[in-house]
């Protein structure tokens, strides 16, 4: 018997607007594709947030017993700077300027990406397909899309037809926007365009002579559009209809509509029953966006080397205040919000802490069953994570009334207290409690230690990337003097202290 089956969760779902009953597509199993980052900078706080929400929502699906296929892609190909299918490719872009091979452009952000997500304690997705590996499946998703007639070739490239399909489809479901809306606010096409229509966007495009990035294909050499890779990697993995799609709010148009647009006109069905969109995280009251440059990146955070907050903050600290607001909620991030949530991560640890020390009675005055089910019930309602922490905290509460002699708890409700704070702290929230134990507030000093040294590695590690040895030894022999060991292993560096 796996908890799902005693479980009834709502999720939030943007095609319908309403929260609805989960029901996976094959009992006990759960597909689910998330976007990922375009590997042409380093990620930022924002990213980190969206990434963050549904490895929360991996988690919780894994704790009740799913198996879960979560497939998260990297985009490292095919990411125009503009919406309307101009300008040039990002990665390529970045290559130009400083003077780079894209792929090296590629393999440089994937790096940084993959530390930031061990740096906060993710878990790996299931799979992580890259875009360039999946160049033949979107070539012949794009033969289908010809061929059912929604996709027309000029000069090399491809475009889907939007206005063909909307006779027969919906395009705008997702974020219901209606066509005649589109063409009212759109620019008219200048000329310079092969698009029948401005609403029509690129499956492929010809690469120019000077465009690095390029594959053969029966259209011309050059390079799929960005919507097309998300339809091939998660229809691939996941099949032609699979339960949960998520990404940014802000991907939701056109990104997403395009994808359901490509699997309709392809496939002839909807790809996805449930879409999920994480809200945007803020600085300064306006969303963190790399093309603002309003943006916070994790090393700036953690090293407290920035201009915006008081002090360097540990991982799970930032963990901590991203779960203390739904994924659904915008999120500000602010100096007093991190100073709040540092201090109620510091509480909870010690609450857990305290645990092990606390003794068990005849009697408990506290409805522990109860409690236990409110904290799936929390979960359950489209992962609301606030809510849970106030349950959390509620039962701190009790362990500190115990600890003072003011209630008492017995040894079975003791059990499953233990159990359930470990599952969803650790488990569930993703949590690292570095000072288990200890009862004083030194958790987030400790975690703060790993912070710093994480954020040493990566320094090594750059230094090791520019050949600059004498730099990255003076880290490593400098940390070994006051008892921190570095060791290199294939999945990257990790630290011990005596
Ligand atoms: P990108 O690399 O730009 O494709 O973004 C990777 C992910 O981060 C996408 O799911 C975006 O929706 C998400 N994202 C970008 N900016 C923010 C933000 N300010 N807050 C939350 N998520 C964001
Ligand atoms: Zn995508």
């Amino acid at each position: 018997m796996q908890l799902y089956q005693n479980q009834e969760i709502k999720i939030y779902n943007t095609l319908s607007g309403q929260k609805e009953v989960f029901k996976p597509l094959t009992e006990g199993y759960v597909g689910m594709y998330v976007c990922g980052p375009t590997v042409y900078s380093n990620v930022h706080l924002g990213n980190v947030r969206t990434f963050m929400s549904f490895d929360m929502i991996f988690r919780y699906l894994k704790h009740l017993g799913f198996k879960v296929r979560y497939v998260r892609n990297i985009t490292d190909a095919g990411h125009l700077e503009d919406d309307a299918d101009v300008g040039e490719d990002k990665i390529t872009k970045k290559a130009r300027l400083e003077q780079i091979e894209p792929m090296e452009v590629v393999q440089r952000y994937t790096v940084d990406f993959h530390n930031v997500l061990k740096t906060f304690n993710f878990l790996p997705p299931s799979i992580e397909p890259t875009a360039t590996g999946h160049i033949i499946e979107q070539i012949e998703l794009i033969k289908t899309i010809i061929d059912n007639g929604f996709a027309y070739e000029v000069n090399g490239s491809v475009y889907f037809d939007v206005h063909k399909f909307n006779e027969t489809n919906n395009y705008g479901i997702l974020s219901k926007r209606k066509l005649e809306d589109l063409i009212h606010n759109t620019r008219a096409l200048d000329g310079q365009s092969d698009k029948k229509n401005p609403q029509d966007f690129a499956l492929w495009k010809r690469a120019e002579p000077q465009h690095i990035m390029r594959w053969p294909s029966p259209w011309s050499d050059g390079f799929p559009g960005w919507h097309l890779e998300c339809t091939a990697m998660s229809t691939k993995y996941l099949g032609d209809n699979f339960d949960i799609h998520g990404g940014g709010m802000d991907l939701k148009f056109p990104h997403h509509e395009c994808e359901i647009a490509q699997s309709e006109a392809a496939k002839g069905q909807s790809p996805v029953n449930y879409w999920m969109h994480a809200n945007m995280l803020q600085l300064n009251g306006q969303r963190m966006s790399k093309s603002t440059g309003n943006t916070v990146n994790p090393d700036e955070l953690l090293s407290g080397n920035n201009t915006f907050f008081s002090k360097a903050y540990a991982p799970s600290v930032i963990r901590f205040f991203n779960a203390q607001s739904s994924y659904r909620s915008i999120l500000d991030l602010t100096d007093d919000g991190l100073l709040a949530s540092e201090k109620g991560f510091v509480r909870l640890m010690d609450a857990v802490n305290l645990l092990d020390k606390i003794e068990a009675s005849n009697t408990s005055t506290f409805n522990v069953s109860e409690w236990k089910q409110k904290c799936y019930d929390a979960m359950n309602d489209d992962f609301n994570s606030p809510i849970l922490i106030a349950h959390l905290f509620d039962a701190g509460k009790f362990i500190n009334q115990i600890k003072d002699g003011n209630a008492t708890i017995s040894s079975d409700d003791l059990e499953i207290l233990k159990t359930t704070m470990n599952d969803f702290v650790f488990d569930v929230l993703g949590l690292v409690n570095s000072s288990s134990g200890d009862t004083t507030s030194t958790s987030t000093g400790t975690d703060k230690l790993s912070g710093a040294v994480e954020l040493l590695i990566q320094l090594r590690k750059e230094a090791r990337d520019n050949k600059d040895f004498a730099l990255s030894d003076k880290i490593r022999d400098e940390l070994a003097e006051i008892g921190i060991q570095l060791k290199d292993g294939k999945d990257g560096t990790t630290f011990s202290t005596n």
